[in-house]
């Protein structure tokens, strides 16, 4: 028998919907299921299996407006990024569309023969997602597996599945086979703990918290199974002396309190250096007054509230151990409300400079020089993302190779295009999704030798 769970508008606290929980029973019947598809989908013709996602891509597109609004209620993103993440699952289903046909192995030259590489899909993948961006991240997993030839099972998290659930629904109007996309409700430790132990699930991709992400690799160590973890992050926002400092500021905000800060990406250490700290900081302090934290059904919202009350609080802890510089304002609820918050830290081993905050709080620090900058960026065990802010196009690559993180942009707070590889150093991760090779973390590599001289 399966539970049920109520799911909650973050903006409103009202009870939206309910969702079954499924028990790990059902979660090994479903990949029974898609243990049974893959063998047919694997041999379904290449120009069928693009076909098939392009039809895919374009229904996910022509709902790109419902599928924004169901994400606004369910996870409370501003209406603009959720139209814009609905749109990236179109594009990423598209792009990948295009490797299908593009698949192949190489022909080796050796001695006394030749020598084939195929390239195999794996099998049944399992990913597992978070709550912070449930279309994009899903898509960025169950878009190259499909392409490949894999069936996927996708498990959203507990309190944001209901994107995922009407994408599977989209995908299967097309005629992609249910058991080919399942999407599996429940709790992580029933259903996605059951994916990572099944051996017939062949592949885990992972994103979510750093504790979660090794939990789940040493699982699949017992197994030998591969996994691509991304994780989490404390990324830093390098603002040199002689960064164009109008730019830099207005970029600032949106750099770390984008989705409200929920954002694996955010950079919540902003590093400014000592000699242009006052003259950014009024204009930093302008552009964070500026941000507009409503409703996020309306067009002009920029954030929106937090995720849960016990998410709220937990953001709050690490603001009641700081020093508040300044602050934006936000609607009083209902509602799991929090406002855009720049803090200053001393003590360069204070938990806010550690630890992930994932809300709308950034923490100020100043450096000397180039080389402090690049060793405090580096004073974290995450590495997934950061910006440098510079007028000098050499010392911002010289800066950006410095940093021990996977997606560096320079003049930009942006982190993710899906025509290039994003994934994280340290703990924030391993293997890389997105860019023009991700469907092979979803293929075997096999080799075929033919003697020539028999
Ligand atoms: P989480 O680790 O609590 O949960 C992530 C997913 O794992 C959920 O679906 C959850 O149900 C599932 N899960 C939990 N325990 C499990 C278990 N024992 N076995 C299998 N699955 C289990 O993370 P969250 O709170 O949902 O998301 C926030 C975290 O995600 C942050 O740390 C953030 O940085 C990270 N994140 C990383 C990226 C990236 O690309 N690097 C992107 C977005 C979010």
């Amino acid at each position: 028998m399966s539970d049920v769970r109520e799911i909650i508008n973050p903006s409103t606290e009202e009870a939206i919907a309910e969702v079954k929980a499924l028990s790990a029973l059902e979660t090994e019947a479903a990949i029974t299921r898609s243990a049974a598809a893959f063998a047919s989908w694997r041999k379904v013709a290449p120009g069928t299996r693009a076909a098939l996602l392009r039809a895919f891509a374009a229904n996910v597109l022509s709902h790109n407006e419902e599928l924004a609004q169901l994400e606004v209620r369910n996870s409370g993103h501003t209406i603009g990024n959720a139209r814009w993440e609905a749109n990236n699952v179109a594009d990423v289903i598209n792009y990948y569309s295009g490797s299908v046909e593009r698949l192949s192995g190489r022909q080796i030259p050796v001695p006394g023969g030749i020598d084939i590489t195929f390239k195999e899909p794996v099998g049944v993948v399992g990913i597992i997602v978070p709550w912070n961006f449930p279309m994009p991240i899903a898509s960025w997993g169950f878009a190259p597996a499909l392409a490949a030839g894999c069936t996927v099972v996708l498990k959203p998290a507990e309190i944001t599945p209901l994107t995922a659930m009407r994408i599977a629904e989209l995908a299967h109007e097309v005629g992609i086979p249910q058991d080919v996309f399942a999407v599996l409700t429940g709790s992580g430790r029933v259903v996605g703990e059951t994916m990572v132990t099944d051996p017939r699930v062949k592949k885990i991709v992972f994103t979510g918290s750093t504790e979660v992400g090794v939990h789940i690799q040493t699982i699949a160590a017992a197994q030998v199974k591969p996994v691509t973890l991304e994780l989490g992050g404390k990324s830093a926002n390098v603002v040199l002396a002689d960064a164009d400092l109008d730019k830099a500021a207005a970029s600032a905000p949106y750099s770390v309190f984008d989705n409200a800060g929920q954002d694996c990406c955010a950079r919540s250490r902003l590093l400014v250096q000592e000699s242009v700290y006052d003259a950014f900081m009024e204009r930093f302090e302008d552009a964070v007054r500026g941000v507009r934290v409503e409703d996020p059904r309306l067009d002009s919202a920029e954030m929106g509230p937090l995720i849960s009350s016990s998410h709220r609080k937990s953001v709050e802890s690490f603001v009641d151990e700081s020093m508040v510089l300044f602050r934006g304002s936000c609607p009083t609820g209902p509602g799991y409300w929090y406002p855009p918050t720049v803090v200053e830290v001393v003590d360069p081993n204070h938990r806010i400079l550690k630890e992930e905050i994932f809300g709308p709080v950034v923490a100020v620090q100043t450096f000397r020089d180039e080389a402090q900058a690049i060793e405090m960026a580096n004073d974290s065990d995450y590495g997934l993302s950061g910006s440098i802010w510079t007028s000098n196009l050499g010392r911002g690559i010289r800066v950006a190779r410095g940093i021990e993180a996977g997606n560096l942009s320079v003049n930009s707070h942006s982190s993710v295009r899906y025509w290039t590889p994003f994934g994280g150093y340290k703990k924030s991760g391993l293997g890389r999704e997105l860019g023009p090779d991700a469907t092979d973390a979803f293929c075997e590599v096999k080799n075929v030798f033919i003697n020539t001289e028999i």
